[in-house]
């Protein structure tokens, strides 16, 4: 075998590497709690009567700097990002850097004060980290760990039947910004990416309804929104359906994905989560989310049921349904 593009592309192809070369030639996955064979946003460790969230992420994304972000705030947001979707308060980061031989400096120094930035919008600290220059012209790649603390973590695969599904705002963002950037696709309203870090979007509706009544969280990013229900779906052995006309999706965002013939819910968002919270409860979770800087455009998008179970059913506009597939792997590459 020889790795491909698509075996890092977020999609089946990447769950096949992960599962049958990955957690085949690893064989202590766990910690205690959440381990590496869950193949969730991030693991736990019992710690006392609470529990270490620890997590990593690779940042690859071309261009550098691209509308409404850049690679620095890209590796600040994605590892928040995911120590928030497993219910932790982030603590601190570590951040490691790879980079060509050749690298603009003015272009790093850009890059390190917008990971400042990002970090203070939290707030967390970087407190460790690792710098190497190699002689291939990579230019760069930044990899950022992150711990945090959670009173009881949240999981990809807690939701229940009758269960409702949010989403804390617009969809397709971040993936179609990019590819809309390189394609040199031009509309009159800029196209940007969403990318921010969330912890206060989760932290509001926890506070608003308790951790113990987020059933399920995900950050939906390669794979898009598709990816990530059809994870929550498969894992929790329900099914969800979803309605069209509820999930948000800007109209520029929905222009260019008709244009590129990309669907916005296969490509990534870096500023967003899914979380599924028992019905009663909905209402008042879309109005912590709506009362947050990143969560203004959040909506009720659909709900857990018995039927179909490991499927998504997308409901569309004219009242028709259809599986919403996984995609095989995100259609935009290196998005992050
Ligand atoms: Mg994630």
């Amino acid at each position: 075998m020889r790795i491909k593009l698509e075996h890092g592309a977020g999609g089946e192809i990447m769950e096949e590497l992960i599962r049958d070369v990955i957690l085949r030639n690893l064989t202590l996955t766990s910690a205690g709690g959440i381990g590496l064979d869950a193949l969730d946003d991030g693991a736990s460790i019992p710690f006392g009567d609470r529990h270490l969230v620890f997590t990593i992420d690779g940042h690859t994304v071309r261009p550098l700097f691209f509308p409404g972000g850049d690679i620095g705030r890209l590796a600040i947001s994605g590892t928040v990002n995911d120590l928030s979707v497993m219910g932790a308060k982030p603590l601190a980061l570590a951040n490691a850097m790879i980079i060509g031989e050749g690298f603009e400096g003015e272009n790093f120094e850009r890059i390190l004060k917008s990971m400042d930035e990002t970090a203070r919008e939290v707030p967390v600290s970087i407190i460790t980290g690792d710098t190497k220059v190699v002689e291939d012209k990579i230019g760069i790649f930044v990899i950022t760990a992150g711990i945090g603390i959670a009173e009881r973590p949240v999981s990809d695969a807690g939701a229940l039947v009758g269960d409702a599904v949010l989403v804390s705002g617009t969809l397709g963002d971040h993936g179609i910004a990019i590819m809309s950037h390189r394609e040199g696709i031009a509309f009159e309203t800029e196209l940007k990416s969403d990318v921010a870090p969330i912890w206060d979007v989760v932290n509001a509706v926890a506070g608003a309804i308790g951790w113990e009544n987020i059933h399920a969280m995900k950050d939906p990013t390669r794979g898009g929104l598709s990816n990530a229900l059809n994870e929550m779906a498969n894992k929790a052995n329900v099914g969800i359906l979803v309605k069209e006309s509820e999930i948000p999706i800007k109209p520029e965002v929905k222009a260019a994905s008709d244009m590129l013939g990309i669907s916005p819910y296969d490509v990534a968002n870096e500023g967003k989560v899914v979380m599924i919270v028992p019905k009663e409860y909905a209402e008042d979770a879309l109005k912590a989310m709506r009362r947050t800087k990143h969560g203004k455009d959040a909506a009720i998008i659909g709900e857990v049921m018995e039927k179909y179970r490991g499927k998504v059913i997308l409901e569309t506009g004219i009242g028709g349904k259809r599986f919403l597939e996984p995609p095989l792997g995100d259609p935009v590459p290196r998005v992050c």
